[in-house]
């Protein structure tokens, strides 16, 4: 068995057959975790576990491209939600009953991201701080109901490190999804105990050596799906189902059995999330 510990059936894309996907992915005996990005997807993808009895999870969060700071203009993605993707502010006690939902494993995905940035300096300064303070927020959520987190985090590794060390490492415990950041910064995550999370961006970027060098006990696999879809599986959207390339992949680079990082990465999904 399998487990994807980062996926997206509770976004738009799945509207029309998200309960196919979910089966077809638990007869290959894939399990998941959907992880809101924002209160709708966190509240959808809470209201997903509710008709399965095993095997479907869910993480709750606001990603920080959906944070409002009123500084840059964004364009969603407009597969990510059934409602309307906006930008919201972050509401403690609306995720905090959300997440003490039975079925809900995890904080996320949460962190920092810099890819849209307002120009000028002072914006900027202004905008690092909005996230870097929300971000804190949903780690003292984390801490309060003794959750994992799920980072993200695009072109801020150093930020991100320096917000988690500042907040106190030793309370919190969680995955850095889709892992792309150098061996330098994947070297601090995991002296801090976290795992990498590793996805088809592997297919994209060079990440053997970080791979090769991660312990397979460190290492979680996920999809990002409808994103990041591994290039066998020759469709355009991505599903739980296709973890398994990932699976292959990771074997292929650390040359061990596929068998092996099957049962390892399993075994570390669970430990994490207490699934
Ligand atoms: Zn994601």
């Amino acid at each position: 068995m399998l487990i994807d510990t980062h996926a997206h059936v509770n976004f738009s894309a799945y509207k029309n057959d998200a309960d196919e996907v979910i089966k077809k992915s638990l007869d290959n005996d894939v399990w998941m975790i959907n992880i809101g990005s924002q209160y709708e997807t966190s509240k959808k993808a809470v209201e997903i576990t509710e008709k399965y009895s095993q095997g479907v999870y869910a993480a709750v969060g606001l990603h920080p491209i959906h944070l409002n700071t009123g500084l840059v203009k964004i364009k969603f993605d407009e597969e990510e939600s059934s409602f309307n993707s906006r930008e919201e502010d972050f509401n403690y006690e609306e995720y905090r009953e959300l997440a003490k939902s039975e079925k809900v494993v995890a904080i996320g995905e949460i962190g920092l991201d810099y890819y849209y940035k307002p120009k000028t300096k002072k914006k900027l300064e202004l905008f690092k701080e909005k996230q870097k303070e929300t971000f804190l927020n949903q780690l003292k959520l984390a801490k309060d109901l003794d959750l994992p987190v799920i980072f993200h985090c695009r072109m801020a590794h150093n930020d991100l490190i320096g917000a988690i060390k500042e907040f106190n490492t030793s309370k919190i415990r969680g995955v850095v999804h889709c892992f792309t950041g150098t061996w330098e910064q994947a070297g601090e995550y995991l002296k801090m105990g976290f795992y990498l999370g590793f996805n088809g961006i592997i297919y994209k970027l060079d990440l053997k050596e970080i791979i090769q060098k991660t312990p397979l006990e460190k290492i979680l696999i996920e999809t990002d799906c409808p994103y990041l879809t591994p290039p066998s599986a020759g469709v355009k959207r991505n599903e739980p189902v296709y973890v398994r390339y990932i699976a292959e992949e990771i074997a292929e680079i650390k040359k061990v059995s596929y068998e092996k990082v099957a049962k390892i990465t399993t075994e570390n999904a669970k430990t994490l999330f207490k699934i």
